[in-house]
Order: C-alpha cells, then structure tokens, then sequence
C-alpha cells in the first residue's frame, strides 16, 4: 500500500491471507525500484501508475485505486498486460455529494469569509449579504453516483434541477421532478452548477473558455469532481461576474501556478483540498468495498 487507507483495509487483506507491506508516501523513484516485489498494488490518486510502474511490476496481478477515479492509472495497458484494476466506486458518493452541497451553501452565504472575519475581531453584519439555493436551479454535470445524490439533496432544499449526461438519464431525473437537457441549457440555465464527470478525453477541460461565457451573472459553480473538467484560467476571467465558485479540485494538486494561487485568493472562491471522500463513513466503506472488490479478482486468478 503506497498511500494511507483506513486500517480496515489491511485487517481484511491479512484476512485473505495476503502479507501487507505499508509504504504510505513513498516517492515514484523508489515506488519503480520496489514494485516488481509485489502481486497487488493499492493506491490513491497520488501517483501516476502508468506503463512505467506497470512495467517495473512484473509480479503485479492486481492494482486496487483505494478510490473512485481510475484517471491516473494506464487501465488499457494494465488490461492489455493481464494485470486487473479494481477500485472503489460506490463507497464515497454520500460523502462527496454532501461536500458538493456544502460548498453551495458556503458560497451562497460567504461563510468562510465571515468566518475569518470575526476570528480576526471583525463583526461584518449587513456586509456581506447571501442568496438562498432554494427555488434556485441546479444543473448536474454527469448523472452518476454522485450527481444524482446531490440532486436529491438538492430537491429536498426546494432547488429545481437539471441535468447533463451522455447516457439516458431522463426516468431517474424525472423522478426528482427535473429534465434531462443538453450541456448549453444547463450552462445557460442554471443558477447553480455541479460538475460530477469523470476525468477523460471527452470531459478534459468541459467547461472551457466558450462554455464558460454562457453561464448566468451572479451563478455558482461546485468542482468536486476533477481539477481538469474546467479550465481555471478561464474561471479567472469569469470569476468577477459569478456569485461564487467551491472546489475541491484543482488541476495542480497542491497548487502552484500563478494563475492557480490568483484563482484560489479572490474572495469569491472557497477550495477545499480534495477532500470529497474524507469521512470515517467512507473511508471505512471504502475500505470494505476494496477488499470485496480486491478478493473477488484474487478468486477468479487462481
Ligand atoms: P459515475 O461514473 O457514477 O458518474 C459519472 C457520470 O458522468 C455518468 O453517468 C457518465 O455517463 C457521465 N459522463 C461521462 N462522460 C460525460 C460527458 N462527457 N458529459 C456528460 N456526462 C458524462 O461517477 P461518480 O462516482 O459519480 O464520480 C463522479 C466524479 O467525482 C468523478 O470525476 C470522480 O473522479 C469524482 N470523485 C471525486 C471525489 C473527491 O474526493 N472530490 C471522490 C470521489 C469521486
């Protein structure tokens, strides 16, 4: 295990019988060197695993994403080399929907900002007046897992939603007394927007510069999904003319480009630091649901 997980994880696989070595934090370097000793390889999405390290381990059957996104591992070339890659898909969706709402909330009413402002011995009553996400429109961006949780959440705060996919999603949505309509309606239709993809060709930078002009004045948009969905130098430009952003992703985690930090400064903005599945409940869910995943694969190689 190459990065910290919950110690269910490892109680489970020493359950199974496997010897777990904890080398949480090792850099790619030594991670290469080391590699090539094990038959499962269990991660987060801290280090790329891609032809190099899948090539350096030899011995590798398995590599297990303690997480959902498979975005930084080479799935194709683990496949094409007989090495299985399984992940955790289902264990985080509550936690990451409910940091999604959160952050809405936390840029609807500026509550960071106030925050700090009477932590520093200020009282800016009547300063910094919020708006109410009920009877507002949400638009989710991806109606998976996590997309769809959140708008359940959103329909119980009164919002109306919307929604955006590439699959058939209209029964679910309707459901919740929504539509399903294309990306230019959401973006020019929502007064709240979630971003739920995944991280792949198609979604790499989704809302670019042109998508970004249709968004409404004084909108807010929620990134707990992945950094490059959105192009954050485009947000600067826009950032000004929307209520606010929340993110938990950033393209450079963590960040360091200049146009990062400015983004990251502006009032308007409150990051969170990748922490969308940082809960007990589901970190330990993670963990069961890897273990399941993990023994099922181990079942069907020998
Ligand atoms: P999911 O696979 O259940 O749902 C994704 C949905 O997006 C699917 O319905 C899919 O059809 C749709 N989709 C794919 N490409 C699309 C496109 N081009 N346009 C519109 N829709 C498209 O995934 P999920 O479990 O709900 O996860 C959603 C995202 O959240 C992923 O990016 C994942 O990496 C991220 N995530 C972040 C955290 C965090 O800590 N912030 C934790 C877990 C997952």
């Amino acid at each position: 295990m190459i990065d910290s997980v919950d110690p269910l994880l490892k109680e489970r696989l020493e359950k199974m019988g496997v010897t777990v070595d904890m080398r949480p934090g090792i850099p790619r370097e030594e991670l290469l060197r080391i590699v090539g000793n094990y038959d499962i390889l269990v991660f987060r999405g801290r280090l790329k695993i891609d032809r190099e390290v899948i090539d350096a381990g030899s011995s590798l059957r398995v590599l297990a994403r303690y997480g959902v996104g498979l975005d930084n591992v080479d799935v194709e070339y683990a496949v094409k080399r007989g090495v299985a890659v399984v992940s955790a898909p289902n264990a985080p969706a509550q936690s990451v929907a409910e940091l999604a709402i959160g952050l809405m909330v936390a840029v609807a009413r500026r509550i960071p900002l106030l925050s700090e402002r009477v932590k520093r011995g200020e009282w800016p009553k009547g300063r910094y007046i919020g708006v109410e996400l009920s009877g507002r429109t949400l638009g989710v961006i991806g109606f998976g897992r996590i997309g769809r949780r959140v708008a359940q959440i959103a329909r119980g705060i009164g919002m109306r939603i919307l929604a955006h996919d590439i699959i058939d999603v209209s029964t679910d949505v309707k459901k919740l007394g929504g539509e399903q309509v294309p990306l230019e309606t959401v973006l020019r239709e929502s007064d709240v927007i979630s971003l739920h993809v995944p991280l792949t060709p198609d979604t790499y930078k989704l809302l670019n510069a042109e998508r970004l002009a249709l968004v409404r004045d004084n909108a807010i948009i929620v990134n707990t999904s992945r950094g490059e969905v959105m192009d954050y130098e485009a947000l600067l430009k826009h950032i000004d003319r929307l209520w606010g952003v929340g993110l938990d992703v950033l393209p450079e985690e963590p960040p360091r480009s200049q146009y990062l930090r400015q983004l990251l400064a502006h009032e308007k903005v409150v990051v969170t630091p990748h922490v969308g599945s940082e809960t007990y409940e589901a970190m330990r869910r993670l963990a069961e649901e890897l273990a399941m995943n993990i023994e099922e694969v181990v079942a069907r190689l020998v």
